[in-house]
């Protein structure tokens, strides 16, 4: 295992349900969302394409 970080992108499902917890950990509160397979990480470089998410809606200031 070590504490190489693994994109979720290349995730097949066999990977997610075996490592269910860890993706839940990757996947809650995404901060970027991958644009060329639509998944989402709260770290970039879980994702291949990684774009950050901008949040509409509630603005600071
Ligand atoms: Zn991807």
């Amino acid at each position: 295992m070590g504490n190489k970080k693994q994109k979720i992108c290349s995730w097949r499902k066999k990977d997610i349900q075996n490592n269910l917890q860890l993706f839940i950990d990757i996947v809650q509160n995404p901060t970027h969302v991958c644009m060329k397979c639509g998944r989402v990480a709260n770290s970039a470089d879980r994702l291949c394409k990684a774009e950050e998410i901008v949040r509409r809606g509630r603005q600071a200031a």
